[in-house]
């Protein structure tokens, strides 16, 4: 019996470090074509989040790791296709990029989502740099149930990067500063969960 546990002790360890150091990065950028997401104050969150997506696609490539788009301009892709697209790498982690909106103009923040534990290790990895480095409230990572979460099978996080409903928080978003600033931090927090032991 003791042996059946090493066993299966000795797999675990092997699934968890293949999803610590993954090779693949696939990135979503949410919505596009027929479904554009948020749209506030002229500001549209499928063009935000496919900008954020492709410079997230360049901050990976340049530190050697692979990476795959859902979408590479403004198309319609239905979450389960992403999930599909996802599923065919092995090896992988999936980052899902969002913008976010509420009918109440004053709530503002970034926040992370996550189902499983190795998804809340990138959030945790990659909230607390977004944070620090864009300035912006914290609304913390959150366990939820999403479609394109509960649908890959890799270790998934679903970043929401701030409320374009927000005039304030809209018009940082917009900036070329803040994109590239959020595409490179968290490509730094992907990497950092990457080298864990
Ligand atoms: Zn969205």
């Amino acid at each position: 019996m003791r042996r059946f546990i090493g066993i299966f002790l000795f797999l675990m360890s092997i699934t968890w470090c293949e999803a610590r150091h993954f090779s693949t990065v696939v990135i979503d950028p949410g919505h596009g074509g027929r479904d554009g997401g948020a749209y506030w104050g002229g500001v549209k969150e499928s063009t935000l989040n496919l900008i954020v997506a492709q410079k997230l696609a360049y901050e990976l490539k340049s530190r050697g790791i692979k990476t795959v788009l859902t979408r590479k301009s403004d198309i319609t892709v239905s979450k389960s296709r992403r999930c599909e697209i996802a599923n065919k790498y092995p090896n992988s982690i999936f980052v899902s990029v969002h913008f976010n909106a509420h009918t109440n103009k004053s709530i503002k923040g970034i926040e992370t989502f996550y189902l499983s534990s190795e998804g809340r290790k990138i959030a945790s990895q990659v909230q607390p740099r977004l944070i620090s480095n864009l300035k912006c409230k914290n609304r913390g990572i959150k366990q939820r149930s999403l479609h394109v979460l509960s649908g890959t099978n890799s270790p998934a996080v679903l970043v929401e990067l701030g409320f374009i409903s927000n005039s304030a928080e809209r018009a940082r978003c917009s900036t070329q500063w803040y994109k590239t600033v959020a595409a490179r931090v968290i490509a730094d927090g992907l990497m950092k969960y990457r080298k864990q032991p």
